[in-house]
């Protein structure tokens, strides 16, 4: 029986997660963590039987004891208690299913304990991949995508280890505002921005995906998980989410993924990799399909993944500049607090401001972070 631990099991990777553990029955899920939810945590906690559960607040961690007192389950809180998640000595799979850079440290921690990890949170590896890359390949854990686009790349460079990758097609939805233009995206309001056309996912991934932010993370994903040039990314916009992406090799073959919109497979197949198992579920049809577009992104409109590509190119603690910046602008727009087309605005000038360390460590990379939201503080 596999073991894993869920860091974020209340959200849309780790609530998918459970789905799929649900599903076949063979995998124990030994420890679990949240932000806040404690009444959806509880709920789980009594379904599946972690030993161990971690929420952010000691507050919400004394209210899910008194909850839980008739079950035989530990409660911890803060930092520390993601990390005893992340090292629980049982689990051989931590799922970094949280969101933000606050996965950095329970993921070092997590590799340090010898877990492989099936990773979500991307925002870790945009900010840390020059730590954590090394780490992983020191400690040999597997770091397995989660995301669609790398676990398509990941499935597409299956068998061809020796193989050189020329090219990365890393496909995009394009948002819900693909081909509009800046002047129309002015008033656009929370309600509009969290509309995705074809996949339902948490708060700040689904901004993040109007704003094309989300693709610039994953072209930086993307260069750590296959150790490639940001130049040999190419972001291909495909709207209707049916080739979740391809690798082109020095042959000219171009070997893609293609499925139905649905997160279950990615993290299936990172739970159960190299193994395929069967997954309940819509099937692709190319006849209903009958057709695919594909477009080049509209980098004037959405100058996130430019800001993200230059980011990439330049590295050092600029990534976590762009990162920070988006975090923050984001929860912000969420909050009403600034107007859609300032979250790039933002994003850039943080960038600007930032003192560039080309190697940084993990303190310098959290006081990084902590610099741009001072930064985004003063300003907005
Ligand atoms: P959600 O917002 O749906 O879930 C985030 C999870 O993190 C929740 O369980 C939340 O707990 C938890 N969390 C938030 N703050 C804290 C905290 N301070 N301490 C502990 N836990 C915390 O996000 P998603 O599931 O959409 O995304 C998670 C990650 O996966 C992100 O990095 C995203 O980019 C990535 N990803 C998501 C995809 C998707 O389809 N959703 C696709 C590919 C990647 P609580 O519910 O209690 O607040």
């Amino acid at each position: 029986m596999r073991k894993i631990a869920i860091l974020g099991s209340t959200g849309s990777i780790g609530t998918q997660t459970l789905d799929v553990v649900r599903e076949h029955g063979d995998i124990e899920v030994v420890a679990l963590s949240c932000g806040s939810n404690i009444r959806l945590v509880e709920e789980q906690v009594r379904e599946f039987k972690p030993k161990l559960v971690s929420v952010w607040d000691e507050k919400d961690a004394i209210s899910l004891r008194t909850a839980l007192s008739d079950v035989d389950v530990k409660v911890c809180s803060g930092m520390d208690g993601l990390i005893e998640v992340s090292v629980f000595e049982e689990a051989e799979i931590l799922v970094t299913a949280i969101v933000g850079m606050l996965g950095i440290r329970p993921t070092i921690e997590a590799i340090k304990a010898h877990k492989d990890i099936a990773l979500a949170n991307k925002e870790t590896l945009v900010t840390a991949g020059h730590i954590i890359m090394p780490l992983a390949k020191e400690y040999g854990v597997k770091i397995l995508p989660v995301d669609s686009e790398h676990s398509a790349i990941f499935q597409s460079l299956q068998g061809n280890e020796n193989n050189k990758i020329s090219k990365i097609l890393l496909t995009a939805s394009g948002g819900p505002f693909r081909g509009k233009k800046l002047d129309e995206l002015k008033n656009i309001q929370v309600e509009d921005a969290l509309k995705h056309p074809n996949w339902t996912m948490g708060r700040k991934i689904t901004i993040d995906s109007s704003t094309l932010v989300n693709k610039g993370l994953e072209v930086i994903e993307a260069k750590w998980l296959f150790d490639v040039d940001l130049d040999q990314i190419c972001v291909v916009v495909h709207p209707q989410s049916v080739i979740h992406s391809a690798v082109e090799y020095e042959d000219g073959a171009v070997i893609a993924q293609l499925g139905t919109p649905d997160m279950r497979l990615p993290i299936q197949y990172a739970l159960y990799y190299p193994d395929r198992k069967t997954l309940s579920g819509e099937r692709l049809n190319l006849f209903e399909l009958s057709s695919m577009t594909f477009e080049k992104p509209d980098t004037q409109t959405f100058a996130g993944l430019k800001l993200a590509m230059e980011a990439g190119r330049k590295g050092g603690n600029l990534t976590t500049a762009f990162n920070a910046a988006n975090e923050k602008a984001v929860a912000m727009f969420l909050d009403r607090k600034i107007a859609y087309l300032q979250i790039t605005e933002i994003i850039e000038a943080a960038m600007g401001n930032c003192s560039f360390i080309e190697n940084p460590d993990v303190e310098e990379i959290l006081k990084t972070e902590q610099e741009v939201y001072e930064f985004i503080n003063s300003r907005w």
